[in-house]
C-alpha cells in the first residue's frame, strides 16, 4: 500500500519555511468548518500545524473528520498577524492544502481526544479501553516521552558506572516479596506451575554468585495483591545489585543516580519542580516515632507528639486505661483546627476510626483571652478548650502544650491505642492535615533514606515471624545476639527511599552465607524440606564462594508519578490494568478454550 510519505514533521514548521511545498502525515486533531474555509489542525508526535482547505478546491471534505489519518501536500504560508496563534510553536504559519489523501478513516470517537478539558471528565475505564486513542493526546505522549527519557538516563548513568544490563526469566519459580504469586500452568507436567517473579531478587543474587558484580535491569515485577492508586499487578522497577559492597556504597550510588537523573529531567522537560537536594536520613525507629510510619511525607513538619507518661494517671479514663494496658497516648497538631465545628471534628474522628482507631480526642488551643473559664493558662499564655479539658490538671496540660509545641488556633488530636495501631492512624491523619492546611509544597520532591528496619515483623494472623523486607535480607551482625531471645529486636541492613509520602525504593545487603540463610528460613517457619524444595538452589549456590552483595530497586512508575505530580499510577503506564487486575482493552483475563484446559490438565471445580 503506497502513500505519499511526509518530508517534514508538523511541529517543525516556522516562518523560514514560508513558500515551501511540504508533505505532512498525521491526524486531524480539530476540524473547523467555517463555511467559507475549512481549518484542520494536523497532529503528529511533534506537534500541531494548521491546514487550510479552500472550498473552491475542496468543495466536499466529508471524509476529513476528527482523528482521520491523513497525508497532505501544500504550501507553507504566513498567517495574518491577527490570526497567529502564540500558543503554538507553529502558530505563525499554516499550510494551504493542494492535495490530500485519507490514509485511515475514523469512526466517531468514544471521547473528544483533542479536548484536554473535556477529557478530564471522561470515565477512566473508557479511556483505558480505548487507550490507543487516549495515547494520541499530546499530554499522554509527554508522559511516555518523560518515562523513556528517565530510562535512557538511568541506563547511561549505570553504564558509566560499569553496570551490565541482564535480562532474567519471566516464567520461573516463586520469588516471595510478600504478595501472592501469579502462576502459569506447565503443560508437560500437570500440577506443576511456573510463577511470575514478584521481583528478580533471586536471579540478581545468583548473578552476583556468577561474578557479574554490577547488574541492573529495567524489570517487570508481578504481584497479585489488592490494588491501590500507586499499585499495579505488574509494574516496573530499576533492579540493581552489586558485589563487594557495604550499605553505604549502595546508598551513595542510588543517591547520586537519583539526583542526576531527576534534576536533568526537571530541566529538560521544564517541570515545575525545585531541584532535588541530597537525601535526608532517618532510622526506621525515628521515622515511626516522629511520623507514625516508615514512609513519611517530609514536605512538611508536624511531627507526632507523645504524652503517654504525662496523662497515664489523669482523670480521663480512656487515656488512663490505655496507658495501664501498655498502650500510648500520641497526637498531632492541626494548625488552625481550633476553628472546626463540632461536626467537623466528628468527621475527623470518623476518619481516624476508618483506619482502626477506637476514637479521637481533641483539645483546641486558644489564647488566655479566648479561654473563658479555662482550668489552666500556660506560661506562654495558652489555654485549652474542649470537652476533655476538665479531666487534666495544670501539670498535665502544661506537658500536653509543651510536647505538642502548640500554637494558638491549633486543634490537638489524640489517639490512645497500642503503639503501632495509633501510629498508623496518626500517620494518615498527619497526611490529611498536611493536605487540608496546604502544607505540601507542590514544587518539592523530598527524598529521604529510611534505615535500620527490623529484620522481622510479628504477624498476629499467622502467629509467626515474617520478613519485613524479604527473606534474603542480612541481619545487622551486632544484633545477632538477640536472634533467638528477641527476634523482633534484630535490625537489618535494609534501607528504603521515600519521597513525598511514597515508598520509592527498597533494598538491602543480602545474606551470602548458606548457614545464615538457613537460620533465617528456619526462624520464618520454613522447615528444612521446604527450604530445599523452594530455595535449595540459593542455599547450594552460596556454597561456591558467594561474594558479599547487596542492592536496591526503585519503582519506575512511581518515579514518573512523582515527576509529573500524578496520584494515579495508571496515568504513567501505557497499558495499565483497572480494578481487579482487569485490562478492558484486551479484555484480559479471559476464558480459555476447553481444549487448552485439557492440554494443561486443569479442571474447573465449580
Ligand atoms: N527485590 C526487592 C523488592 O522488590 C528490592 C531489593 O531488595 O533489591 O522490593
Amino acid at each position: 500500500m503506497s502513500f505519499v510519505k511526509r518530508d517534514r514533521d508538523n511541529g517543525t514548521l516556522r516562518m523560514a519555511d514560508v513558500g515551501r511545498e511540504v508533505t505532512l502525515n498525521g491526524w486531524a486533531h480539530k476540524v473547523r468548518d467555517l463555511g467559507g474555509l475549512c481549518f484542520v489542525d494536523l497532529r503528529d508526535r511533534t506537534g500541531l500545524i494548521q491546514l487550510v482547505f479552500n472550498p473552491s478546491v475542496f468543495p466536499n471534505l466529508e471524509d476529513v473528520r476528527a482523528e482521520t489519518c491523513l497525508s497532505v501536500t501544500g504550501f507553507v504560508r504566513a498567517r495574518a498577524p491577527e490570526a497567529a496563534n502564540p500558543k503554538l510553536p507553529t502558530g505563525e504559519v499554516e499550510v494551504e492544502v493542494r492535495s490530500y489523501s485519507v490514509l485511515g478513516p475514523s469512526k466517531p470517537l468514544p471521547f473528544p481526544v483533542s479536548d484536554e478539558e473535556q477529557m478530564r471528565s471522561v470515565n477512566e475505564e473508557l479511556r483505558i479501553k480505548y487507550r490507543y486513542l487516549d495515547l494520541r493526546r499530546p499530554s499522554m505522549y509527554r508522559k511516555l516521552a518523560l518515562r523513556a527519557a528517565a530510562l535512557r538516563k538511568i541506563r547511561d548513568f549505570l553504564a558509566g558506572e560499569g553496570f551490565v544490563e541482564v535480562e532474567t526469566p519471566i516464567i520461573t519459580k516463586s520469588t516471595p516479596e510478600g504478595a501472592r504469586d501469579y502462576l502459569v500452568p506447565y503443560r508437560l507436567e500437570p500440577g506443576h506451575f511456573y510463577a511470575l517473579p514478584q521481583s528478580p531478587q533471586q536471579y540478581k543474587q545468583l548473578l552476583m554468585v556468577g561474578g557479574i558484580e554490577r547488574y541492573y535491569q529495567i524489570a517487570k515485577c508481578f504481584r497479585d495483591e489488592s490494588q491501590r492508586a500507586d499499585r499495579q499487578p505488574e509494574f516496573t522497577q530499576l533492579d540493581l545489585e552489586m558485589s563487594f559492597v557495604e550499605q553505604e556504597d549502595i546508598l551513595r550510588l542510588m543517591e547520586t543516580l537519583t539526583l542526576k537523573v531527576v534534576n536533568e529531567l526537571i530541566e529538560e522537560f521544564g517541570l515545575d519542580l525545585a531541584p532535588v537536594q541530597p537525601f535526608a536520613r532517618l532510622t526506621y525507629d525515628e521515622s515511626v516515632d516522629l511520623y507514625g510510619c516508615d514512609k513519611p511525607d517530609l514536605r512538611f513538619g508536624l511531627p507526632l507528639f507523645d504524652v503517654t507518661d504525662a496523662v497515664g494517671e489523669s482523670g480521663f479514663g480512656v487515656f488512663r486505661a490505655t496507658v495501664e494496658a501498655g498502650g500510648r497516648v500520641r497526637g498531632i497538631r492541626y494548625p488552625g483546627g481550633a476553628n472546626l465545628s463540632r461536626k467537623e471534628i466528628g468527621q475527623l474522628e470518623e476518619f481516624c476510626k476508618e483506619f482502626g482507631a477506637k476514637g479521637m480526642a481533641s483539645l483546641a488551643v486558644v489564647t488566655a483571652d479566648e479561654a473563658g473559664e479555662s482550668p489552666y493558662v500556660s506560661p506562654r499564655g495558652l489555654a485549652v478548650r474542649g470537652s476533655i479539658a476538665k479531666f487534666f490538671g495544670p501539670d498535665e496540660l502544661e506537658a500536653i502544650l509543651a510536647r505538642s509545641a502548640a500554637e494558638p488556633g491549633d486543634l490537638l488530636c489524640f489517639v490512645a491505642d497500642a503503639y503501632m495501631v495509633g501510629n498508623n492512624v496518626l500517620a494518615r491523619l498527619r497526611n490529611e492535615v498536611g493536605r487540608r492546611c496546604g502544607l505540601r509544597d507542590p514544587r518539592a520532591l523530598k527524598f529521604a533514606w529510611v534505615l535500620d528496619f527490623p529484620l522481622f515483623e510479628w504477624s498476629p494472623e499467622s502467629r509467626s515471624w515474617t520478613p519485613s523486607h524479604h527473606p534474603f535480607t542480612a541481619p545487622k551482625t551486632a544484633d545477632m545476639v538477640f536472634f533467638e531471645s528477641d527476634p523482633g529486636r534484630v535490625r537489618a541492613d535494609c534501607y528504603d527511599v521515600v519521597c513525598n509520602g511514597m515508598e520509592w525504593a527498597s533494598g538491602s545487603i543480602r545474606i551470602h552465607r548458606p548457614d545464615v540463610q538457613a537460620r533465617i528460613f528456619t526462624m520464618l517457619g520454613i522447615d528444612e524440606a521446604t527450604q530445599k524444595d523452594r530455595f535449595g538452589h540459593m542455599l547450594e549456590a552460596f556454597q561456591y564462594g558467594a561474594p558479599p552483595h547487596g542492592g536496591i530497586a526503585p519503582g519506575i512508575d512511581r518515579l514518573v508519578m512523582l515527576l509529573l505530580g500524578e496520584d494515579n499510577i495508571r496515568e504513567v503506564i501505557a497499558f495499565p490494568k483497572v480494578a481487579q487486575g482487569y485490562d478492558p482493552m484486551m479484555d484480559a483475563p479471559s476464558v480459555i478454550d476447553p481444549q487448552q484446559w485439557a492440554e494443561l490438565g486443569l479442571r474447573l471445580s465449580r
